[in-house]
């Protein structure tokens, strides 16, 4: 099953409990727009090599579409379209004004040379030119892309439209990104698990965490929860991990990888493999890297008490129902990880204005919202005794439903 039929199950479950009609569910399921682009590059051997790409507009009912760009080898359009979808159910879920979206090329980024990827980047944001703006579709980083990336396509759609800020967030500072971007998903997260923990009655100083990914999602998570003192047991990436049942020091891996761009080999704690890093007995589990990596093969052997999903769909319906069954609670991605997005309309209602926020106010307003978020989807998952990942499609579905309605679309 693709990444976008396991998303409208989850979809389809909530309008069911909703009792929506099948037309307007039909509406709520498909993606308004699809573009499907090649981007030709010429490689630095001066050879063209040709890759695709996509751009996904799944709903924009709430506001102009805005989703990331994710630049991986097996980024199909079944993926993009599903991850689209979550982006309207996550931006809907923390209530700010957007519709959902996402991008992908199908490349593989530590392949190509710097001065490849910037003509890659290039030459895909003029494929995809005419179906973006700051008022109608504004990217962002996922998988794959960064700051840098996003300053790329700032520049070239600049280049076209004049000077744009706004098109795209997630860009470095000195360009108009807003302090506290880079962390934001991460520091989300760090939210997430102090006010969970107080529902579950553990401390968060002290446990045991277990971190898949090591780039900017569970990088950032590392970082904020290790200071604010819980114990980092185990971190991979996709070169395998490392597990030090003491807690890892946080520090001195974040300078590991900058060197080595890895986080397999570091010498405080012992190798181990991503499946096993999933299967440590821990805390709290947080899938921070690629989706699928839940499934019903190893869901019967996670120890975890308790997941918070930072990547995007890291869990297959199949594995959520037996994680659910054996009472291990999920907090879902378009909970979990929705501080990226909501620090990102933070960039762009800072660049519509022309203004800089301090950081302390960014982690502030962020605090505010996700707990916010958290909160509707806790006390509903409680009252409705369901799932928080039901709790969270059922309020997401309800907002993008009753904005369908108003509008009078048909
Ligand atoms: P990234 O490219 O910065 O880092 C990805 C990490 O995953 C790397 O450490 C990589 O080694 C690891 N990885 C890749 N393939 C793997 C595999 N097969 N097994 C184990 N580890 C593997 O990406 P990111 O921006 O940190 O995004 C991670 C996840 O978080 C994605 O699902 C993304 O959609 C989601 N997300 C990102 C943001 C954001 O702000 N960047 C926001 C919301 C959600």
């Amino acid at each position: 099953m693709s990444t976008f039929d396991e998303v409208n199950l989850f979809i389809n479950n909530a309008a069911d409990r909703l009792g929506l009609a099948d037309g307007l569910r039909e509406m709520l399921i498909r993606p308004w727009r699809e573009l499907h682009v090649q981007v030709p590059v010429r490689m630095d051997n001066n050879q063209i090599e040709v890759f695709t790409g996509f751009r996904v507009q799944h709903n924009g009912a709430r506001g102009p579409y805005k989703g990331g760009i994710r630049y991986h080898p097996e980024a199909d359009i079944e993926e993009v379209r599903g991850l689209a979808s979550l982006m309207t159910w996550k931006t809907a879920l923390v209530d700010i004004p957007y519709g959902g979206a996402k991008g992908g090329v199908q490349v593989d980024p530590k392949q190509l040379s710097e001065n490849e990827l910037n003509r890659l980047t290039r030459r895909y944001t003029q494929s995809i030119e005419h179906l973006i703006a700051p008022n109608r579709d504004i990217p962002a980083p996922d998988l794959g892309t960064t700051a840098q990336t996003m300053a790329w396509i700032m520049d070239a759609y600049g280049q076209l439209n004049g000077h744009s800020p706004a098109i795209v967030t997630g860009k470095p500072v000195e360009l108009g990104g807003s302090l506290g971007r880079e962390a934001a998903t991460g520091q989300g997260v760090a939210y997430i698990l102090h006010e969970a923990s107080k529902d579950m009655g553990f401390d968060m100083i002290g446990s045991k965490i277990v971190i898949q990914g090591f780039g900017n999602v569970g990088s950032w998570t590392a970082r904020l929860m290790y200071s604010n003192g819980c114990k980092i047991v185990g971190v991979s990436g996709v070169e395998g991990g490392v597990y030090n049942a003491d807690g890892l020091d946080i520090p001195g891996l974040v300078e590991y990888h900058k060197i080595n761009g890895k986080v397999a080999g570091f010498t405080g704690g012992t190798q181990i493999s991503n499946s096993e890093l999933l299967e440590l007995d821990c805390d709290v589990l947080v899938p921070a890297a690629i989706d699928n990596v839940i499934t019903e093969d190893n869901a019967t052997h996670i120890k975890s008490p308790l997941i918070l999903e930072a990547a995007n769909h890291p869990i297959t319906p199949n594995a959520d129902s037996i994680l659910t069954e054996r009472g291990i609670t999920v907090l879902p991605d378009i909970l979990v990880n929705a501080g990226g997005v909501i620090v990102s309309y933070f960039e762009w209602t800072q660049n519509i204005q022309g203004f800089h926020w301090e950081e302390s106010r960014v982690n502030e307003e962020l605090n505010k919202i996700l707990i916010k978020a958290y909160r509707e989807v806790r006390s509903r998952a409680i009252n409705e005794s369901i799932t928080h990942r039901q709790a969270s499609f059922e309020l997401a579905v309800k907002r993008v439903a009753r904005v369908v309605e108003l509008r009078g679309f048909v």
